[in-house]
């Protein structure tokens, strides 16, 4: 079934757009090493959005991959990760803003950062900068050490790698292709999104037979 919405993000760029329940996102990395942040809001009251914190709790592990439900802040499941060719992101830090590059890297002068991505592509669904979360952050590779300390090591994944994950309920959604040098081993790469239609249901075993029953000759 081809996409029903096909970007192509390029380095240090974000976009937003809406999805429907059952429909499959499909976050991929064309060229390996590269984060994209994922935020979603529930389309009929954006005052539910996507939530770290109940979604680790429910987890009950900060690495999240194939089966876990990511849930909002009202606890109601907003995505399930359906298939994970990387098996390593992260859902401890925030979008990379302009802030980021200050206070860590000692930037001076304006740096492209996720958070002013998501925020210019999500002002058109009403979204405004101050209710941008804690990120879902795809394929960001953080290590928490024995004493605490978080080690961001290079993205795990390898040209081609992807995340599918499947919408529970209608959402306004903001990806971006990661700005922040950390993050990516050094160097700013695309990514690729694809949003699908849900396949179609296999027919229930009742409606089989009524079929049959039907052009079965009297
Ligand atoms: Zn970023």
């Amino acid at each position: 079934m081809p996409p029903v919405l096909k970007r192509h993000l390029a380095p240090q760029t974000g976009t937003g757009f809406l999805v429907r329940e059952g429909q499959l996102l499909r976050i991929t990395d064309p060229q390996g090493e590269q984060v994209s942040d994922l935020i979603s809001f529930a389309r009929d009251d954006s005052r539910e959005w996507l939530s770290s914190g109940r979604t680790i709790d429910y987890a009950n592990t900060i690495y999240l991959t194939t089966g876990h439900t990511l849930y909002s802040n009202r606890s109601r499941p907003m995505w399930t990760i359906v298939e994970d060719a990387v098996g390593r992101h992260d859902f401890l830090l925030t979008p990379c803003s302009p802030e980021t590059f200050t206070i860590i890297y000692g930037t001076t002068g304006h740096h492209p950062s996720c958070f002013e991505n998501l925020a210019k592509n999500l002002a058109p669904f009403g979204i405004a900068p101050d209710v941008i979360p804690t990120t879902f952050n795809v394929f960001m590779n953080v290590v928490v050490t024995p004493s605490g300390e978080l080690q961001i090591l290079p993205p795990r994944s390898k040209a081609g790698d992807h995340l599918l994950l499947r919408a529970e309920m209608d959402m306004i959604v903001g990806v971006t292709a990661c700005s922040a040098e950390l993050s990516n081993n050094g160097s700013f790469k695309p990514i690729d999104v694809e949003l699908l239609d849900a396949p179609p249901e296999p027919p229930a075993r009742g409606d089989l037979r009524s079929a049959h029953a039907a052009s079965a000759p009297m």
